[in-house]
């Protein structure tokens, strides 16, 4: 993949341009959900990659290009392979992108490095931004995100608050359960959770549960338990609206131009192996519409399928 991917239909961010600012799968956290594969790199920060970053200009060039080729994008969106602000020079890049388009930037991040002056301006500079909160306390944090030595949850969660006052910010909190790795969802994590969010006060909570299959054994929490979940945080948090992450809206896919969706499903395939429910979610076509063109995908040699827990989950070929 390069630096600039889709746009793909997202379903926080609409048709989302998406923006992969550092050189390969590196990330300062190793989560127990992460479904970027084994192959990624674990870091403390920006000094330990050895590999170039793509300059800002080089970003500003593709998005541009892009922008030049699709008509409706919601947000351009710096995400990726990895943890984003990993780039020492994604405030530039921000400013660059800016000098030429209106459309909005947002920045999903691990919130890891927020702590950090130069990132926090970067995502200050952002018109929203998704950061992760999975755990109130430090036990919880380093079973379920595994982070580089010597992050503390507690002083990222206080860069998140100052952030909040800044820039709108949806916190996502992904939650999971595991036999082996345990879960963020008993009462007193979530109470931790909550504490949390009580102090950052974001414009928005997305509650989160892994649809797909990581490479580790980690189980997607069931809809009852999120739909619990969410009325507990809502009762403890007044004013703040918690939202279970929402399925894309059917109304999208008039966006979606016929010929287009084939490359949509590649696209979305290449971030992430999915089921056709996922793809039907994603894309707001009718399931037997997908089932037709997986097929044809298939037949071409361009997908392949691996079953997952009973479920039969749709990969890319390698070429
Ligand atoms: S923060 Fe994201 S990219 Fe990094 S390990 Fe966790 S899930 Fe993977």
């Amino acid at each position: 993949m390069g630096i600039i991917y889709g746009p793909v239909p997202s379903r926080r961010l609409g048709m989302s341009l998406g923006i992969d600012p550092i050189p390969r799968l590196t990330c300062t956290f190793d989560c127990v959900y992460c479904q970027l594969g084994k192959k990624r790199y674990k870091v403390h920060g920006p000094e330990e990659v050895r590999e170039p970053f793509p300059s800002p200009a080089e970003i500003a060039d593709g998005v541009k290009q892009a922008l030049a080729h699709h008509a409706h994008i919601d947000y351009i969106t710096f995400s990726g392979s990895g943890e984003p602000t990993l780039n020492p020079k994604l405030g530039e890049a921000v400013g660059k992108i800016r000098e030429f388009t209106d459309v909005p930037i947002a920045l999903i991040t691990n919130s890891s490095l927020l702590t950090r002056p130069d990132v926090f301006a970067a995502a200050a500079s952002c018109d929203l931004v998704l950061p992760t909160l999975d755990a109130g306390d430090q036990d919880t944090f380093v079973r379920i995100n595994r982070p580089a030595y010597g992050f503390q949850i507690d002083d990222i969660a206080a860069a998140i608050g100052k952030l909040a006052r800044v820039v709108p910010i949806w916190l996502e909190v992904m939650l999971v359960q595991s036999e082996k790795h345990g879960s963020n969802t008993d009462d007193k994590v979530i109470a931790g959770i909550i504490d949390k969010i009580r102090m950052i006060k974001p414009h928005e909570v997305n509650l989160n549960t892994c649809v797909r299959p990581p490479e580790e054994p980690v189980d997607p929490v069931p809809e009852e338990k999120l739909d619990k979940i969410r009325a507990r945080m809502e009762a403890a948090l007044p004013g703040i609206p918690i939202v279970v992450v929402p399925k894309r809206t059917k109304s999208r896919s008039k966006l979606l131009r016929e010929e287009e969706i084939s490359a949509e499903i590649l696209r979305i395939l290449a971030v992430r192996p999915c089921t056709p429910t996922d793809l039907t979610d994603s894309l707001g076509i009718n399931p037997a519409e997908v089932g037709k063109y997986l097929a044809r995908l298939a037949e071409a040699g361009k997908i392949g399928r691996r079953a997952h827990k009973d479920r039969l989950y749709y990969t890319v070929k390698e070429e």
